[in-house]
């Protein structure tokens, strides 16, 4: 097939072996229809990839097996994976009651709990790329494209690249949208004993939830894999200190039979979206493009939706609608994103069992930023209007049936969950 775009997308740059990275790369490996376009996957081995990120969104089951070729069965088998119906909410909201954020269609729709590093690994496996193991000093647009200065090495030219370096170092009110209207910045990674058995010849079918207990210092996740269950306790660590995080992960743990963990990782993280996503050469993904604590898993999902979108439109537009697209791409993903951030930010408006200084905090003085954060007038999108759109619209005592599909980052259905669950 001939891609109007493709002629003008002969060399291309992923900046990175993350997550993020790793789908980059796969995906402009499969989709790019010429074969001798040039493809350089760079990264420096001596900067760490995250390596978390183990729950994710329906859309990956079948994006994994058209970027790998495989079947699904096997996809899963690789992955360590098990298959995640939703998301199991204990003590959150003021009704003092468990409830469950089921994908849609409940109980059909399923995504992956996966190891990060193996997914990376089977992404890797089915990319061919030109490997640069070298550190990035900069990336800047030039005419045309944009130019990759490396360290030791002379710089190169490409027609795009995608930038999923991970976190930045320090957020920027002119770069970045601060939405901490998300009251976390902090999480304590600790691996433990499967929960779930192995099966002999096949994926395991049991459904899984991601279990987000809530606690009183903020929350913790539990994600089972087949070969381990990952636990993560998520806080504030201005609000509360490591070591009183730690002493209730102990005890959390020891009532739900744990006896033994291993300690993975404390790891500091920002909330916020860049406001420079996509410039028609440059594209940041991942962890570089915007953050948001992992209540929802809305990470990986964001790079799939950041690389799908850029490519799509590269590939299958003329390069004379370069400029005009890449605002309106920009804008919609800055969009996207926000709406995830007021999504996950609205978990918390209700409290839970906990009456602790983190939950008055985030209640109280985090989540009520909101509205000043997506200031449409300052974000430069509609993400708040779409927000309170929803929030109406599951207050209405009927939903007629023409607004089913609505959406705001995800379904209304999931707006109409959390929102009896939290008893908004
Ligand atoms: C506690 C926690 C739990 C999470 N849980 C989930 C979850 O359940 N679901 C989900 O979707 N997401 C989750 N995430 C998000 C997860 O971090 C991301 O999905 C994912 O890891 C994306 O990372 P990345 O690829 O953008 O960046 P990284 O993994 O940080 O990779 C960065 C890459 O860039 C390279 N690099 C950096 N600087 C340079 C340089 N100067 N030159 C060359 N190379 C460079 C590094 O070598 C590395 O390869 C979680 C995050 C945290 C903190």
């Amino acid at each position: 097939m001939i891609l109007p775009g493709s002629k003008s997308l002969r060399k291309i740059a992923v900046v990175g072996r993350g997550t993020a990275g790793s789908l980059a790369a796969a995906s402009v490996a499969r989709l790019h229809p010429d074969s001798d376009h040039e493809l350089h996957h760079i990264y420096d081995s001596r900067i760490p990839v995250i390596g978390v990120g183990e729950g994710s969104w329906p859309s990956l089951v079948e994006h994994l097996q058209q970027l790998t070729g495989l079947p699904h069965e096997a996809v899963q088998q690789r992955l360590n994976g098990t298959r995640k119906y939703g998301v199991a909410f204990e003590g959150w909201g003021r009704c003092n009651r468990h409830f469950t954020h089921y994908f849609t269609p409940q109980q059909v729709s399923y995504a992956y709990h996966l190891s990060a590093d193996l997914m990376a690994e089977l992404l890797q496996e089915s990319t061919r790329a030109r490997h640069i193991d070298a550190r990035v000093l900069n990336i800047t647009r030039v005419e045309g494209g944009a130019q990759v200065e490396f360290e030791g090495l002379a710089p190169e030219r490409y027609d795009l690249v995608f930038d999923a370096r991970g976190f930045p170092r320090e957020l920027d009110p002119d770069q970045h949208i601060d939405i901490s209207f998300i009251p976390t910045n902090t999480s304590v990674i600790r691996r433990c004993p499967p929960i779930i058995n192995e099966e002999q010849d096949g994926p395991v079918l049991k459904p899984t939830y991601t279990r987000a207990v809530a606690r009183p210092h903020g929350w913790i996740f539990v994600i089972p894999l087949t070969a381990h269950t990952s636990y993560g306790y998520i806080f504030n660590r201005d609000v509360s200190s490591l070591g009183e995080v730690e002493s209730d992960f102990d005890a959390f743990l020891e009532a739900d039979g744990v006896s033994e963990y291993e300690q993975r990782a404390v790891i500091p993280f920002p909330n916020f979206v860049h406001r420079q996503i996509y410039d028609g050469a440059v594209a940041r993904i991942g962890n570089a493009a915007a953050f948001m604590e992992p209540l929802e898993a809305t990470a990986i999902v964001s790079a799939q939706l950041q690389i799908g979108m850029v490519l799509h439109l590269r590939l299958n537009r003329s390069v004379e609608h370069l400029e005009r697209d890449s605002p309106l791409v920009n804008r919609f993903l800055i969009n996207n994103i926000l709406c995830y951030g007021l999504f996950v930010g609205w978990h918390y408006a209700c409290g839970s069992t906990y009456d602790s200084e983190f939950w008055r905090y985030a209640r109280d003085r985090a989540w009520t930023k909101f509205r000043k954060a997506a200031d449409p007038e300052l974000v430069g999108c509609d993400a708040l209007r779409k927000f309170d759109d929803m929030i109406e619209l599951i207050s209405q005592p009927v939903i007629g049936k023409a607004d089913w599909n609505r959406m705001c980052g995800v379904p209304l259905t999931s707006y109409a969950q959390i929102s009896q669950g939290l008893g908004y």
